[in-house]
């Protein structure tokens, strides 16, 4: 990095050598990327809200200004696929046996192991953040996820990912690439004021519609949604709409967290500078201190607020958008699994939120899903009495064989239908009540 660029984003750039870089992760609505990785420690971006920022991940108390570059990231990736016994079959020169004989190429790339998808940029920090620019670090690694043919998923708030366009579009065509953006703000002054250095999100919602004209998957993490300030009626049919305008093919809502301690703090002192009427509301909204950064919903419903989740799934629902990714199946995997794995997975999160369910069963389904991921049998080749063996709870097992005999599953569209009735008429009452 040049001393200019330094002096231009004010921040520490520090590089060292790490002892590990990949970590697995649980699979879910958020993301179905079974492992995850991140070059940086620290982010430039210094959102307001940033969850990174609290003591529990130990990351430096500058967070937003030095930057740590993990230098022997591609090293790290590369050894652990080649330890797995992968094969890197797009590149040229391997420096094996296969560049004598190229006929062993094809076979030398072990598709029986199965892939996954890497999400490039996991944990609390962002991958495309401005240091990016110079040291190309994600570029590295998405190098090696193309050379070994990886499936690759991201989450920026930086239209950065724009410049490694020509690689996002070659893994695209050889496998799958799910290229996201955060956007919470669609007033510029107010989100400039939450997210500082981060692209504007016009800029985010621009390239959505570049990353979609190419044919790469994209959508919207419309999280956190800020109570009072992002989550008005305005906020979000202005980002549902623009999502849809743009091409987004899902809006993916959640709310705000607030952990005691540095998250809690800077966020809170954002707003006494810039929301001073809105900072008393939430200091009873998130007084409880949960360590989660949970609020409390006693206050919540005291006050009247509607849950972002309900009424981005109502926004989504009208406007056809999905409420999460659909799950892309790696090389090497069993289809149907992965397939069942994402049918459990939606409808355990439309139970848990919109539709009344007991808790058993969303936890079988939740649990359910998890198991099908990693099962070493192909579900498809079983019959009910052997899945009966496997799954305790006749409700999953009814889902399960539906999906397997017709190949859809008209309960989870029934679910999506009747969530979007029940938020439907739980925002018009709430709205009456006003
Ligand atoms: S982009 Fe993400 S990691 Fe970076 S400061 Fe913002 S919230 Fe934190």
């Amino acid at each position: 990095m040049t001393d200019k660029a330094r002096l231009e984003y004010k921040m520490i750039v520090e590089e060292y050598e790490a002892k590990s870089l990949i970590r697995k992760s649980r699979t879910s609505l958020f993301s179905w990327s079974e492992m995850y990785l991140n070059p940086y420690q620290g982010c430039y971006h210094n959102c307001m809200y940033c969850d990174g920022k609290s003591e529990g991940y130990y990351i430096h108390d500058d967070f937003a200004k030095r930057i740590r570059v993990k230098k022997n990231a591609p090293e790290l990736l590369e050894e652990f696929l080649k330890k797995r016994g992968y094969f890197p079959i797009n590149r040229k020169k391997t420096a094996s046996l296969v560049d004598y004989f190229p006929d062993l190429r094809e076979s030398a790339d072990t598709k029986h192991k199965g892939k996954f998808v890497i999400f490039i940029g996991g944990g609390v920090c962002d991958v495309y953040q401005p240091v990016e620019k110079e040291v190309k670090m994600t570029r590295k690694l998405l190098q090696i996820a193309d050379d070994y043919k990886f499936p690759v998923f991201f989450l920026t708030k930086n239209d950065l990912i724009l410049r490694d366009l020509d690689l996002l579009k070659k893994i695209s065509e050889d496998s799958y690439v799910c290229a996201c953006f955060t956007i919470t703000l669609a007033d510029e002054e107010k989100q400039k004021i939450f997210e500082p250095n981060a692209s504007t999100s016009q800029e985010r919602f621009n390239a959505i519609e570049k990353l979609r004209e190419e044919g790469i998957h994209s959508g919207v993490y419309f999280y956190p949604t800020l109570p009072f300030i992002g989550d008005t009626d305005e906020n979000m049919t202005s980002i549902y709409k623009t999502a849809k305008d743009v091409g987004a093919e899902f809006v993916y809502c959640y709310g705000l967290t607030l952990k005691p301690g540095r998250n809690k703090s800077e966020f809170m002192q954002t707003l006494s500078q810039h929301f001073p009427d809105d900072y008393p509301k939430y200091q009873k909204l998130y007084g409880n201190n949960n360590k989660y950064g949970i609020l409390d919903k006693i206050q919540f419903e005291e006050m009247g607020l509607i849950w972002p989740e309900i009424k981005g799934y109502k926004l989504g629902y009208e406007l056809g958008l999905g409420y999460a990714a659909e799950r892309y199946v790696p090389e090497g995997r069993f289809e149907k699994n992965l397939q069942l794995s994402e049918i459990l997975h939606k409808m355990q999160y439309l139970k848990s939120f919109f539709v009344k369910s007991s808790r058993s069963e969303s936890q079988a389904l939740g649990e359910t899903a998890q198991f099908l991921i990693t099962h070493q049998k192909d579900i498809a080749k079983l019959n009910q009495l052997e899945i009966e063996k496997l799954v305790e709870n006749q409700y999953v097992v009814g889902c399960i064989m539906e999906f397997l005999q017709s190949g859809e599953s008209n309960t989870l569209k029934d679910l999506e239908s009747n969530a979007y009735d029940s938020v439907y008429r739980y925002v018009t009452e709430k709205q009456q009540n006003l």
